[in-house]
């Protein structure tokens, strides 16, 4: 990468500046977690519980969006977003990591991502670049100006990016559209008091009802 070069986060669109840079906020959110459950090695079995503040306030930490695709819950119901294992149980044993539900292996994915790595294997090199937290994968992942994501070339022979991409589905026609409703959306929220934007919100309003009616 050249020095200064502006790295376009795929999972934004140009009228939101969303921040994925989550440490500082997870950790905060840590941290009062232990204070009110000093004993717990668990986080996982706290925060899965949809309806439970852990998880309203840990998707929140994540902005509501799936940390892989990007999707958000202005496109997806809240309840189609999953508290996910970065690593299997199988996969924190082969690289020695004890306890698979600590906070640094859990994170906010929406159900489609989730289920497609379930048993995602990386290998040890790779861990550090393709954790979602550690805001790498801007660096690993792009959006062409049709709205596909894609592996950037500098990656494109490496297996586990590869498979990640795969698993991820991150070829899939809805992560196109979900990118497209979502920068209507952003669109409209920006230029709310002109005309135009509520002539928009009415031509997307069915495409959002159909992407609604067919989530997965
Ligand atoms: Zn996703």
């Amino acid at each position: 990468m050249m020095i200064n070069e502006v790295v376009v986060d795929y999972r934004c669109n140009k009228y939101c500046n969303i921040d994925f840079t989550l440490a500082k906020r997870k950790t905060e959110f840590y941290n009062e977690f232990r204070e009110k459950h000093p004993r717990t090695s668990n986080f996982y079995r706290y925060v899965r519980p949809r309806k439970s503040i852990e998880n309203k306030k840990f998707r929140k930490i994540y902005n509501n969006r799936c940390v892989y695709c990007g999707v958000s819950t202005q496109v997806l119901p809240a309840t189609l977003f999953e508290v996910d294992h970065f690593l299997s149980q199988s996969e924190c044993k082969k690289h020695s990591i004890e306890n698979v539900n600590y906070i640094d292996n859990i994170v906010c994915a929406c159900s489609l991502c989730n289920r497609g790595k379930s048993n995602y294997s990386c290998s040890n090199d790779y861990i550090e670049l393709l954790h979602p937290d550690k805001n790498q994968y801007p660096l690993v992942f792009e959006r062409d100006k049709r709205y596909n994501v894609k592996i950037k070339e500098v990656h494109l022979e490496n297996p586990d990016i590869i498979e990640l991409y795969r698993v991820l589905k991150l070829d899939n026609e809805l992560r196109r559209l979900d990118y497209l409703i979502m920068e209507l959306k952003d669109f409209c929220t920006i230029h709310s008091d002109d005309k135009l934007a509520s002539q928009i919100k009415e031509i997307i309003e069915p495409i959002e009802q159909h992407r609604r009616d067919n989530s997965i």
